[in-house]
């Protein structure tokens, strides 16, 4: 997509029509230091010249045909807490500056439907806010990320995020049945009905979640609901390796079925880092074992799931797939347990890692790649240490690299693309992918022209050759 040739920078007229159209709550020119112009880590900068923040999805429509006509950028933005840099457009040499669009004030609950497992919620509703609406109807909500408190629904969407019980529960993708849109020419596309089954030709929800806001901007969603569980089990297990690990996790939904929600496999280096800088999340055992694995079923009330459990994980023991086990006893002690597992991304920031990886392997291929990666990295930056934790339940390893014990970061900055090609090599050939959860965005624009099928990048370039022929739509972002 070229830039420079299509789109045109916008002109004071322009902008002052916007200023007229959406008020001054709506229409807002950036402050040097905006933070909604920043990054969660910080690593780069965004311009805008102007942000706007319209209140409907009416108001989105008109932006985005003002927008479409004189072929003004837009970069949707949601929570900002995106990984990969899609939210932000930094300033080019040359490039056209466009604009921010938030959508921080549509923030309604449209409507709450218990009787068909749904909620109709606004882009702009932060994941922690649809989690409440639909705890106010008696329902579960299942998507569950450290960002939640943050990160709208918009951006969970157009990142199609992970998190948490996606073994249980799929991505954001899975827990949609239907999205409101406004697309690249300004029209609204009205796909909200409370439907499973809806076989009507191409589906647009999929197109757009996922998009990470190249094909529109999505302006509201009905959500799918699940019912909310009433017994909990948890527990932090000690396994001889990951092998075992999945072993494990085969063994516990063997006797458990789809009540295993998480399954979550953790290195011994996230608890060290955690002892040095988040010491109050403290690993229930002693000794820390080098692979844990923290798990969690729930279900409805007397279904028993502690006991059963604890049976399945009896039989884990026999096995050997269990060298020691503690199961939460009281909810105070499951928030112990979660408060371990999801510390560990504050850990790693504060130690700083040279290189963070989010790959993901068939769940047969992930102890292959972890016994892979290992000896290549340290053969290309010796002495350095490795914090591999994730969902192993969906094949899902955050592989993040830290310096040697006392060195900076920085010192590994030449080393860093070599670092980057043997983790995204190396699981490319163990058949998986270099962008598990976080998506492509501005960061991973050269991994996926380098990994992806080309029959796929060829369709998703005339996909949006022809819904958005200028290419308004979050420029730079998934092409480059
Ligand atoms: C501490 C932390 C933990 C995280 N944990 C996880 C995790 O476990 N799993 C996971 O998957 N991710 C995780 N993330 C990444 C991030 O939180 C998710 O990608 C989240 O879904 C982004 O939502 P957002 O509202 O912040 O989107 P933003 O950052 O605002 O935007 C993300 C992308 O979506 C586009 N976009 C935003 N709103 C719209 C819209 N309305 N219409 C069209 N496009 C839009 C943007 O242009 C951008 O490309 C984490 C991030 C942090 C900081």
């Amino acid at each position: 997509m070229n830039d420079m040739s299509r789109l045109a920078a916008p002109s004071a007229a322009f902008l002052d029509g916007l200023r007229e159209l959406l008020g001054p709550k709506g229409a807002q020119d950036p402050e040097p230091e905006d933070p909604r112009l920043s990054e969660p880590r910080d690593r780069w900068r965004g311009s805008a010249a102007m942000i706007v923040r319209p209140a409907s999805t009416e108001e989105t429509a008109e932006v985005v045909r003002r927008c479409a006509e004189a072929g003004v950028a837009i970069t949707p933005y949601s929570g900002g807490t995106g990984l990969v840099g899609g939210q932000l457009r930094p300033e080019t040499p040359g490039g056209a500056p466009g604009l921010l669009l938030s959508t921080d004030r549509m923030n309604r609950v449209r409507l709450s439907a218990p009787e068909d497992d749904a909620v109709v919620v606004e882009a702009g509703v932060t994941l922690s806010g649809a989690q409440e609406a639909a705890e106010k109807a008696g329902r579960l909500f299942p998507l569950s990320i450290a960002s939640e408190g943050t990160a709208r629904i918009g951006g969970v969407l157009s990142t199609n995020a992970g998190g948490l019980a996606v073994l249980r529960y799929g991505m954001a993708r899975d827990l949609v049945l239907g999205v409101e849109a406004v697309l690249p020419d300004g029209s609204i596309h009205h796909g909200l009905k409370l439907l499973r089954k809806n076989n009507t030709g191409y589906d647009l929800r999929h197109l757009l979640i996922g998009a990470e806001g190249t094909l529109g901007v999505i302006t509201a969603a009905a959500l799918r609901l699940y019912p909310r569980p009433a017994e909990w089990a948890t527990a932090f297990c000690a396994v001889p390796s990951p092998d075992a690990a999945l072993e494990l996790l085969h063994l516990v939904r063997e006797r458990m079925g789809e009540t295993v929600s998480a399954f979550e496999l953790i290195h011994k280096t996230g608890i060290d880092f955690l002892a040095e800088h988040v010491p109050d999340a403290r690993h229930p055992l002693d000794p820390v074992p080098e692979w844990s694995v923290l798990t969690e079923a729930a279900s409805g009330a007397g279904s028993e799931m502690q006991a059963r459990l604890e049976a399945a994980l009896e039989a884990g023991f026999e096995a050997g797939l269990i060298e020691d086990a503690a199961v939460a006893q009281s909810e105070a002690q499951r928030a112990a347990f979660w408060q371990v597992r999801e510390s560990i991304p504050e850990a790693n920031r504060k130690v700083g890692a040279v290189s963070n990886h989010d790959v993901s392997a068939p769940m047969s291929k992930v102890a292959d790649f972890i016994r892979a990666a290992g000896p290549a990295i340290e053969a290309a930056a010796p002495g350095t240490r490795i914090n591999c934790f994730g969902h192993l339940g969906d094949g899902n390893l955050h592989y993040n690299v830290y310096p040697a014990p006392g060195r900076p970061k920085e010192d590994y900055d030449n080393l860093r693309p070599e670092i980057k090609r043997i983790v995204h090599d190396l699981i490319d050939a163990h058949g998986g992918s270099f962008s598990a959860e976080h998506g492509i965005g501005r960061l991973k624009v050269g991994e996926l022209a380098r990994y992806g099928d080309p029959a796929k990048l060829a369709a998703m370039r005339a996909i949006k050759a022809a819904l958005d022929p200028r290419g308004i739509m979050n420029p730079g972002a998934l092409f480059g």
